[in-house]
């Protein structure tokens, strides 16, 4: 066994300073809604983060299963906080994952957050600003004049990139760990009728996969894993909002760049000049949606914040919690600050503008190192769970049903 003493230090540092108090009753993977029958969680990880045991974390897919409910937190008989804890243990062990490891290990540890998290970004969008030198146009607000559509776009497409490539080698690497690099000598193993079509293709799960993915999918969408937590109802409607926040968001900005680059026009209109006919008014009801998921996501932040806060204080959380909320928050607030400086003709729009574009590039930039990372890692590991059988005790199926 391989025990890492500075593994244990990590997981107290980064909110789970709870850990030592675990006896190892398996009370937590009793309760557990989401748990399988079959080598449960989270009794196992406690004291494999107990006994700095990183390697087998670093196997285990079970840690992105947890949702972070709460119900186990609240039964267990030593306030061990097995939910705050696996939520350490998932940030502690991304690092583990991604390219560059050192940029992950370091983004988590809050005396990063001038330097790394707040200079770097700044620089950069301050050395963008510089070379373009932008001048407050006179007249009708128009952002596009203050700063060229394309000086913002061509960034955000090589962002992207990086974001994909920096993902795809992580959820590479997490993929390889978990299968043990196509073997099956993993920390969880698919049960025996899941087993055998493995072997028979040799270690990809061929269909399973496939058809996996799109019951996860439709787990995903419907939130039904946020359906069975009792203990923190709140997280459903929070993450719910601030996932098709997002996913509204994105669809608007491809909208945007077809709107810019194929149709010409640009801005969007407004939705309340619905009427000019054509292809504005679908343009205007994109505008629409992209207003109502700034507030989706705005809300969204608030209710975590406030579950976290004075909800579940239990699990308030640590860093990498709260920053990536906090970006959330502050991307929103300074998008619809923008749009209502922008209506009432304020010159404050360019630098509220400018405030929203930095937060944005900070958001992504770090996408791959921060919480934002979960949506990946979370989803393969349950399409994993699905294709080899290991099954929540019970789900909802339904959009409507468990709400
Ligand atoms: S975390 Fe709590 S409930 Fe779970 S095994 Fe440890 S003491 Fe028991
Ligand atoms: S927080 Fe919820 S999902 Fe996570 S281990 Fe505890 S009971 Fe299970």
């Amino acid at each position: 066994m391989n025990v890492d003493p500075n593994f244990v230090r990590d997981i107290i540092a980064m909110g789970g300073k709870s850990l030592k108090r675990c006896m190892q009753c398996a009370n937590c993977s009793v309760v557990c809604p989401l748990s399988p029958d079959e080598n449960p969680f989270p009794r196992k990880e406690m004291i494999w983060a107990q006994w700095g045991l990183k390697d087998r974390l670093i196997k285990d897919p079970d840690i992105w299963l947890c949702y972070n409910c709460g119900d186990c937190s609240k039964y267990c008989p030593r306030d061990a906080v097995p939910g705050q804890v696996l939520n350490a243990i998932r940030a502690r062990i991304l690092s583990e994952y991604i390219w560059p490891k050192f940029v992950g290990r370091t983004l988590n540890k809050p005396w990063s957050l001038p330097i790394f998290v707040i200079l770097i970004p700044a620089l950069i969008i301050g050395g963008i600003l510089w070379a373009i030198k932008p001048t407050i146009p006179t007249g009708e607000i128009a952002t596009s004049e203050f700063i060229p559509i394309e000086y913002v776009e061509i960034p955000a497409f090589i962002l992207g990139g990086w974001v994909i490539l920096i993902s795809l080698i992580g959820i590479w690497r997490f993929w390889l760990a978990i299968t043990d690099g196509g073997g099956m000598n993993v920390t969880v193993k698919p049960l025996e009728d899941a087993n055998i079509n493995v072997r028979a293709s040799g270690g990809f799960m061929g269909m399973n996969f496939i058809v996996a993915f799109f019951f996860v999918l439709r787990d995903i969408l419907y939130h039904n894993w946020f359906k069975i937590c009792e203990t923190n109802r709140p997280r459903l409607p929070a993450h719910f909002l601030i996932f098709y926040g997002f996913l509204g968001l994105g669809l608007v900005a491809t909208i945007d760049f077809i709107s810019i680059y194929i149709l010409g026009v640009h801005p969007l209109p407004w939705p309340w000049e619905i009427g000019r006919g054509g292809v504005y008014d679908v343009l205007a009801i994109f505008k629409g949606i992209a207003l109502l998921s700034g507030a989706a996501l705005v809300i969204g932040a608030c209710i975590a914040m406030w579950n976290r806060l004075y909800h579940n204080r239990k699990e308030i959380g640590g860093y990498y919690d709260w920053f990536f909320l906090l970006v959330i928050f502050f991307v929103g607030v300074t998008g619809f600050a923008t749009t209502i400086a922008r209506l009432l003709g304020s010159v404050s729009a360019y630098y509220l503008y400018v405030a929203h574009l930095y937060l944005v590039f900070m958001l992504l930039v770090y996408a791959p190192y921060s919480k934002f990372a979960h949506l990946l890692y979370r989803t393969v590991a349950m399409i994993q769970a699905k294709a080899w059988k290991r099954e929540p005790k019970e789900v909802p199926v339904g959009f409507w049903e468990g709400l």
